[in-house]
């Protein structure tokens, strides 16, 4: 704690000495900064009375190129530390110097966007970038700075034009964020009851990444509430082709969809071929299921699947059928089989299903643009296997 408080205070300090070091002693007459301002920023400083130090500063009359790279390096300083008033007031003083040449003025304008950016203040970062890409200054990173902007407000058209221009500007593909901002655009017209609009939208996803598993899911809920089942069920299905990762988000929409095609031998075979594509427990749990249903014992099916298959889903089915055995109840073991599956199942609602295979961010729920990375599509389901995670 101390060693970081430290740092803390003498990383400003190391910037001033080390910008003192590399002007190697100039005479007086060269100095912009003088040498008693030099003193009293550095004492401040020392102190740790930055506002003091930021005071003696902007007190240097004349703003050279080093003096311009200080302000700029303890500007960014104090971004990086959070101290988003200074690291503004810094930056906005050196802009306002009639003297600083065009080049040094562009670069302070990238840095107060980005200090605008931080501080919440998104109408004046979002100003500063376009005008910077605009006249083709960082143009890439002002881009980049301004998908985020727009992301963060949920402005997907504008989002979307400023990944287009990105992807100009750096030669790569954005299709599959782009694909992402219409599921994001259908997701909020499905919410709005307006199914006609999300389908289009949906579609426009698809076209833009044929690969958009998050397209494929949406257009197999819509067509399924428009009642569309054949269309649905091909939805649901091009998902799990499209990445296997996601069975869980498409199995029971598709048995759903399946009854009512009455096209239950079609499911049963897509278990089947499931099963040996995902290594997910959940096609035999619904088998299980299934043959529970049909009245055909399911014991000795869930007991090869705990051994093939050992997850909790398994273990959950395995009790349920466990406890309501008629030898099971006369041993009086019914009850604590009960209260083991109630725990699993408690234990399972409790628990991280999904993860971020970018960042290993461990949520609950699914999550396409991801809290903590703000990576797109890199969430997916894990498997709740009982042994230790590889
Ligand atoms: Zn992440």
């Amino acid at each position: 704690m101390v060693d970081s408080l430290l740092a803390w205070l003498l990383l400003p300090l190391g910037v001033v000495l080390g910008w003192a070091l590399a002007k190697r002693m100039p005479q007086p007459e060269q100095q912009s900064l003088s040498t008693e301002q030099l003193g009293g920023l550095l004492s401040h400083l020392a102190g740790d009375d930055p506002d003091q130090a930021i005071a003696a500063l902007t007190q240097a009359v004349e703003i050279d190129q080093s003096t311009a790279e200080l302000h700029l390096t303890l500007g960014n300083l104090f971004r990086k530390r959070g101290e988003m008033d200074r690291a503004m007031r810094v930056h906005e003083t050196l802009l306002a110097r009639p003297a600083l040449n065009p080049q040094l003025q562009n670069q302070v304008r990238f840095e107060l966007a980005q200090d605008y950016l931080k501080a919440g203040l998104m109408d004046r970062a979002e100003q500063m970038f376009q005008d910077l890409a605009a006249q083709g200054l960082f143009v890439t990173a002002a881009l980049e700075q301004l998908v985020a902007v727009y992301e963060q407000g949920r402005d997907w058209k504008q989002a979307m034009q400023a990944a287009r221009q990105l992807e100009a500007a750096k030669g790569e593909s954005k299709r599959a964020v782009i694909a992402q901002y219409y599921c994001e655009m259908a997701d909020e017209a499905r919410r709005a009851k307006n199914n006609a609009e999300a389908l289009k939208l949906v579609r426009k996803a698809l076209d833009t990444d044929k690969d958009c598993v998050r397209g494929s899911l949406l257009l197999g809920t819509l067509s399924e509430a428009e009642g569309d089942f054949d269309l649905a069920a091909k939805s649901y299905r091009r998902a799990f082709d499209q990445d296997a990762r996601y069975l869980p988000e498409m199995l029971i929409p598709l048995q759903r969809v399946s009854e009512k095609l009455g096209a239950m031998d079609d499911f049963v075979t897509f278990l089947a071929d499931a099963k040996q594509v995902s290594t997910s427990s959940l096609p035999l749990v619904v088998e299980a299921k299934m043959m529970r249903q049909e009245g055909i014992d399911s014991m000795s099916h869930l007991s090869t699947s705990l051994e093939t298959r050992p997850t909790r889903a398994v273990l959950v089915e395995f009790l349920d059928v466990l406890e309501k055995r008629p030898e099971v109840i006369a041993a009086g073991l019914d009850k604590p089989a009960a209260s083991l599956r109630q725990a699993l199942l408690k234990l399972i609602e409790t628990s991280s299903r999904y993860q971020c295979s970018n960042c290993g961010f461990n949520p609950r729920q699914l999550f396409w643009h991801c809290p903590s990375c703000k990576q797109w599509g890199q969430i997916a389901p894990v498997d709740d296997g009982l042994g230790p995670k590889a």
